[in-house]
């Protein structure tokens, strides 16, 4: 195909249960999409050689898409990062600890590579591509198995002292609550996360576990179990909204991952119960994701765009 760029970026997001890759143009239109099982059963080091595996697939799919290699590798991970590093310093779901992932991809692809956070790495897809456009200062939530935030401003999202900073699931909304896998008890993740919907909803009712979109379609149809299970999960994302409204004041807040699809059945009750939190100030927008949950994959794309650009500093913000 003419139109095809004859550069491109791969693109890794490594995540528990699976492995995204993409081809991506130097425009940062998509090619090609591939997904692989993450199976961190196996090991930590068991996932790392199946993620240098999928690079070497992914590699081989952009030279046959446009007859020359990729330019630059971009890699994404969960977890506590270390950026500036190229390090995973921890990251329970993938059974890693200090690994060295921006190193062993670059001597196994022989190309540049960049390294990021997944969630920072979805913010930075949505603001140069997605629903953050035009504003120079939200916060990107995603909110799948589990919740976090990634806080952009100025085209870049903040870090923190530790790498963590966004870790908006554990903020405690109801004190003395559910115990947490943190820890912790009553975070925003143990009543809002999409696990958290599921396990609530087959609790109460004694049912398996449907997953949060069937607990959705229920509450929808007007069962009030799920209806309820819905309306806590909203109730406590407005209080952690709220909160991280009150401190930050971003102009907007980008709603992500898989509970997003849910569409105006959570922004519209999300966006009044954030108002009535709010009520000293005009809320934020509350505005859904664009990018879903390939939003990491393409911020990966980018990472490695910018290190071919001369690294992010180098790069304005496309907003
Ligand atoms: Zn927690």
């Amino acid at each position: 195909m003419s139109h095809v760029a004859a550069e491109t970026v791969i693109a890794l997001d490594i995540g528990g249960t699976e492995i995204k890759g993409a081809v991506v143009a130097q425009d940062g239109t998509v090619l090609r999409n591939e997904r692989w099982p993450t199976r961190p059963g196996r090991g930590g080091a068991a996932v790392i050689d199946t993620v240098l595996g999928c690079a070497t697939e992914l590699a081989e799919r952009a030279r046959r898409l446009t007859g020359t290699p990729p330019r630059a590798a971009g890699v994404v991970a969960p977890g506590l990062v270390d950026e500036a590093a190229g390090t995973v310093v921890k990251a329970v779901n993938l059974d890693w600890h200090d690994i060295p992932v921006r190193h062993r991809l670059a001597e196994h692809l022989g190309l540049p590579v960049a390294f990021g956070h997944d969630v920072r790495a979805g913010g930075l897809a949505e603001a140069r591509l997605g629903a953050g456009r035009g504003s120079d200062s939200f916060v990107f939530v995603p909110v799948g198995t589990g919740i976090a935030a990634a806080v952009v401003t100025g085209g870049h999202a903040l870090t923190g002292a530790r790498g963590i900073a966004g870790e908006l699931g554990h903020l405690v909304v109801r004190p003395g609550g559910e115990r947490c896998a943190c820890g912790g008890r009553g975070c925003l993740e143990t009543v809002a996360s999409a696990a958290a919907i599921a396990r609530r909803h087959a609790r109460l009712t004694g049912t398996p576990d449907l997953g949060a979109e069937d607990v959705h379609r229920r509450a929808t149809a007007g069962e009030p179990v799920a209806g309820q299970v819905w309306a806590d999960a909203v109730e406590a994302l407005a209080d952690g909204l709220a909160a991280t409204a009150a401190l930050l004041d971003p102009e907007r807040i980008v709603i992500g991952g898989g509970l997003a699809r849910a569409g105006a059945d959570l922004l519209a009750p999300l966006t009044t119960a954030l108002a009535d939190r709010l009520a000293f100030r005009t809320p934020p927008r509350l505005v859904a994701a664009q990018h879903g949950r390939a939003a990491g994959c393409l911020g990966a794309a980018l990472l490695a765009r910018d290190l071919l650009l001369g690294g992010p500093s180098a790069v304005p913000p496309e907003v």
